[in-house]
C-alpha cells in the first residue's frame, strides 16, 4: 500500500471560528473512505482543504506526494487529480452535457477534442446518458445530472475523488443510481473520500469510516468496528438518530 494524502494538524479558522482543529490523517491509495457527522462538524470544510478549495491555516496536506500547503507547489496540477462531486451538482448551466465533459480536459490541454470526445462517449455509454450528450443540463433529472457531473470528475482521471453529499439534494428514487455508479468507482480502485448520511453505501463500501464532530475526527475504523461497536458516546448518539 501507499499513502495518497497525508494530513498532518490541519487546523482552518473561519475568523475567530476554529473550524477544524488538527485532524491528522493518511489515505492509501484505492482507500474508499465515508465521513459521517452533524452538520457544522466540518466534513465540508476538510474536503475543500484536501483539493485547496479553502486554504489550511496551519498544518500540512501533502497529496501524491506534492505538498499542498506549500506556496511553491503548483495548486493547480495536484487539483487536476482530485475530482470533486458537490451537492448541488455545479454543472456548468450554459454547456450542454458534452461540453460540461470535455470542457477541462481539453482546456487544461490534458486531452484534445477528439480524444476528449471519445472519452466523453464511453463515460456516456456506461451511465446509459449517450442519447444525452447534447441535451442541457436543465432538461436532466436531479440522478442525471449528478451522473452527468460524476463522470465529468472521472474525464480527467483524477487519482482521487472527492465527494461531499452527492445524494443530499436528490429525490429518494434517484438515489440509487448515483450510488451504483459511485461503487462502480470504487471497485476499479479510485482512492474516494465521501461526506454521506447513505449509512447503507458507506456499511458496504467504504473500507474505513470516520466520525466527525466539532472540527475533530472522533472516530476512526472500519465499518464493522464504527457502525456496530462505536467506541464514543457521541458516536453511538449520532448513529442512533440516524440508523
Ligand atoms: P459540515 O459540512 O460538517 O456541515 P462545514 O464544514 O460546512 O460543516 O462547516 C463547519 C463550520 O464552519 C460551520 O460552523 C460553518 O458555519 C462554518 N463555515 C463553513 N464555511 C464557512 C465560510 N465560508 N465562512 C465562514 N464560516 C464557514
Ligand atoms: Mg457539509
Amino acid at each position: 500500500m501507499s499513502t495518497q494524502i497525508e494530513v498532518r494538524d490541519l487546523h482552518k479558522y473561519y475568523g475567530k471560528n476554529e473550524v477544524l482543529k488538527g485532524i491528522s490523517l493518511k489515505f492509501e491509495k484505492g482507500d474508499v473512505v465515508c465521513v459521517i457527522g452533524p452538520s457544522g462538524s466540518g466534513k465540508s470544510t476538510l474536503l475543500r482543504t484536501l483539493n485547496g478549495l479553502e486554504e489550511a491555516t496551519s498544518g500540512e496536506i501533502i497529496v501524491d506526494g506534492f505538498r499542498l500547503t506549500d506556496k511553491n507547489t503548483d495548486i493547480n496540477r495536484v487539483r487536476e487529480n482530485i475530482g470533486m462531486v458537490f451537492q448541488h451538482f455545479n454543472l456548468f448551466p450554459n454547456m450542454t452535457v458534452l461540453e460540461n465533459i470535455v470542457y477541462a480536459p481539453i482546456s487544461l490541454k490534458k486531452l484534445n477534442r477528439k480524444e476528449a470526445e471519445e472519452k466523453a462517449t464511453d463515460l456516456l455509454d456506461v451511465i446509459g446518458m449517450s442519447e444525452f450528450r447534447d441535451a442541457m443540463p436543465e432538461t436532466l433529472s436531479g440522478g442525471q445530472k449528478q451522473r452527468v457531473a460524476i463522470i465529468r470528475a472521472l474525464e480527467m482521471d483524477p487519482d482521487v475523488m472527492l465527494f461531499d453529499e452527492p445524494t443530499s439534494a436528490l429525490d429518494p428514487e434517484m438515489v440509487g443510481e448515483v450510488l451504483d455508479l459511485m461503487r462502480r468507482i470504487a471497485a476499479d480502485g479510485t482512492t474516494m473520500i465521501i461526506v454521506t448520511h447513505e449509512m447503507g453505501f458507506a456499511r458496504k463500501v467504504a473500507n474505513r469510516v470516520l466520525f466527525t464532530e466539532g472540527g475533530v475526527i472522533l472516530e476512526d475504523g472500519t465499518p464493522e468496528q464504527l457502525f456496530d461497536h462505536p467506541q464514543q458516546d457521541r458516536t453511538k448518539e449520532f448513529l442512533d438518530k440516524v440508523l
